[in-house]
């Protein structure tokens, strides 16, 4: 295991960098979260998150290439089918699979990107699909979650600050296990 987190965390400059890159190459056909035609979503999220995050529809959907990044753990995920992905405050979403719901679970992600910052999210959300699997993972399962209750039209609250506390607990533990095996996450 500890071989494994040492692989992650050096990994994250090539990742942030992938990222800012993805960024560049989107920024202009992206639209704004405020702009998208879903009105129940302005009612689960704050006005300035809507406001500041980026949506591109592309296909196929982009994705880091983990194996050259020395992480082939995770070229399963690259290879699977996904509705949408998020990057930072950027997501993307397949235009066949676009919908209220699968826009609602990128805007929980784009949540969690901006409660932890990106290294600390690379390696939350990492550590949790290594141990739990993709859908089980505490990012992911928390936002299918959220996504189930908004899809059967439960009732639209707000869930930022319920988010932010379960990211920062997930961080937190992952933080644990990560020193506990002598690198720091740096949060
Ligand atoms: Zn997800």
């Amino acid at each position: 295991m500890v071989e494994l987190l040492q692989r992650l965390h050096a990994a994250l400059p090539k990742l942030e960098t992938w990222i800012d890159d993805l960024h560049a190459r989107h920024r202009i056909e992206a639209v704004l979260g405020s702009g998208l035609p879903f009105p129940r979503l302005t009612a689960a999220f704050p006005a300035d998150l809507l406001s500041a995050t980026q949506v591109a529809s592309v296909s196929p959907l982009p994705f880091p290439p983990v194996s050259e990044y020395g992480l082939p753990e995770f070229q399963t995920m690259a290879n699977m089918p996904m509705a949408g992905i998020t990057f930072r405050d950027m997501y993307f979403v397949h235009p066949e699979y676009s919908s209220a719901g699968v826009h609602f679970h990128e805007l929980v992600h784009v949540l969690q990107w901006r409660a932890l910052g990106v290294r600390p999210f690379l390696l939350t959300y990492a550590l949790g699909v290594l141990q739990c699997g993709y859908e089980r993972s505490p990012l992911e399962a928390i936002a299918f979650n959220l996504q189930a209750q908004f899809e059967e039209g439960t009732p639209a609250r707000s869930i930022a600050d319920y988010v932010t506390r379960h990211a920062l607990q997930t961080r937190d533990a992952a933080a644990l296990l990560f020193r506990a095996n002598g690198i720091e996450m740096g949060v």
